[in-house]
């Protein structure tokens, strides 16, 4: 199994592999592990033609810079010509008119996109047992859930059905599966990269990023889609640091805070806060300064996050009205019928309880005591750890308080569902860049993710520590 683009480029340089070989090898898995459920729809045609493409143009040397890259998308990214359904009934038989810019940008260098994956319904969850086409199983433990939102992204890689997947992160969806499945997994800082052609679920929070085996494959695709967008207002407006021009920076010293709470809350494994300290302390013998910070507001974090993103995802998932998309019940007879059915038989138990929260959180008489309170406290956060990085240059914590649980071990129970998201959600709040890198296991073997979080903006020096740990 090839777990990096420079593996595969040495290969296809030495002839030892061609690309219509490597998209055959590549539909072959997906085909023997098919019963993970991680993909919802193969390209096999289309990736075989493209491959056939690009292997001339590698033999005439004007590829573009991921050729020999196959790639899966999130059920949430549009691509032209191509069914998109968030994972939901309600959108069933839609099919996009357009493509997302990343998949412009992709497909410009030469990226093959090789299916569509599986996720939770319209990104909600952490565990992608909400999608309307069954949960995504864990390719090390097949009885445990493979993280949410983004499941099918990460085990696709984790599987080795494609070589790396686009994923979108509102409050830990790229990070939480990536460290479920012992994968690099990307959350680039709010509008670096473009939401144009993501299925919104709450647009102050969401972003795409990239899921792979390794960080230079991250940093290429990074390099390739982030950068501002006329299509996306909240996207970037002026050029960003390049993510492949960094100096290697080994011998410099860095100052890492720890949130200390995040390492004494209650319903983090033992592995987990094991892990993580022998981490700190690998960082301290080789120079680095540590240190433990509180951050008093980590108990409000989930609150605060699905006050906000529930409050946005009711009113973007307003249109989705049996009208314009994809669902319309058989059983509507007028316009408030058709509305009222389509919505009620075409989304899903996890999707409904949000749209009611987010439009409860929203009404007048609760606006001020819960939209608008929410608001200021994320302002706080914002704040607050805009005061860290005055001393800091990264934080540090686990991805997740738990490894992969088990399918159906939370899933009749929310509430322990959102605490999953409890170390994930900062980085959504904060608009600031997040990866979740392997860190070790557990005494079932299964992968824990480790966070390191950075000021806004500091993409390109997130990713370049990383290369250099
Ligand atoms: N688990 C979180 C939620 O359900 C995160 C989802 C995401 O990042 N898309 O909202």
């Amino acid at each position: 199994m090839y777990t990096s683009l420079a593996q595969i480029r040495t290969d296809l340089e030495s002839g030892e592999i061609n690309l219509p070989k490597l998209v055959n090898n590549y539909l072959e898995t997906i085909q023997e592990k098919q019963h993970l459920n991680a993909f919802l729809e193969v390209y096999e045609i289309e990736a075989k033609e493209r491959a056939a493409i690009i292997e001339k143009k590698i033999e005439a040397g004007v590829a573009g810079k991921l050729a020999g890259m196959v790639i899966g998308l999130k059920d949430n990214i549009v691509y032209k010509g191509h069914k998109v359904s968030a994972s939901s009934k309600i959108l069933a038989g839609f099919e996009s008119l357009y493509s997302a810019t990343i998949v412009e940008r992709l497909l410009a260098e030469d990226a093959i996109i090789i299916g569509r994956l599986n996720c939770d319904e319209f990104a909600m969850g952490a565990s992608n047992e909400n999608s309307a086409f069954g949960p995504v199983k864990n390719a090390l433990d097949e009885s445990r859930v493979s993280g949410g939102s983004s499941g099918g992204a990460a085990v696709s890689v984790q599987a080795g059905m494609c070589l790396l997947s686009l994923g979108s992160d509102t409050g830990g969806s790229i990070r939480q599966p990536a460290s479920f499945c012992g994968l690099y997994g990307f959350k680039p800082t709010y509008g670096y990269v473009s939401r144009y052609g993501l299925i919104a679920y709450a647009s102050s929070f969401d972003i795409i990023g990239p899921i792979a085996h390794n960080i230079e494959d991250l940093k290429l695709v990074m390099e390739t889609i982030a950068g501002s967008d006329e299509n996306d207002a909240t996207s970037v407006q002026q050029a960003i640091p390049s993510f492949l021009q960094l100096p290697k920076e080994t011998e410099s010293k860095r100052k890492f805070a720890y949130i200390k709470e995040t390492l004494e809350t209650e319903g983090v494994e033992p592995a987990v806060k094991a892990e993580t300290e022998k981490f700190l302390k690998e960082l301290i013998s080789k120079g680095h300064q540590v240190d433990a910070i509180s951050f008093d507001l980590l108990s409000v974090m989930v609150p605060v996050y699905y006050t906000l993103t529930t409050a946005e995802a009711s009113s973007n998932l307003a249109r989705f009205a049996g009208m314009h998309y994809g669902f319309r019940s058989q059983n509507a007879v007028d316009l408030e019928s058709t509305i009222k059915k389509s919505r009620s038989e075409g989304f899903g138990p996890e999707v409904k309880r949000r749209i009611m929260l987010g439009t409860f959180v929203l009404s007048s008489g609760y606006y001020d005591a819960y939209y608008s309170k929410a608001q200021k406290v994320r302002r706080l956060v914002k704040n607050k750890t805009e005061e860290i990085f005055k001393n800091y240059d990264f934080i540090i914590s686990p991805t997740s308080p738990t490894t992969a649980f088990k399918i159906g071990e939370k899933s009749d129970n929310p509430l322990a569902m959102y605490l999953a998201d409890i170390f994930t959600v900062h980085a959504n709040i904060a608009g600031i860049p997040a990866i979740s890198i392997p860190n070790g296991h557990d005494t079932n073997g299964l992968p824990i993710g480790l966070q390191i979080m950075a000021p806004l903006g500091k993409d390109a020096a997130l990713l370049n520590l990383i290369s250099t740990l």
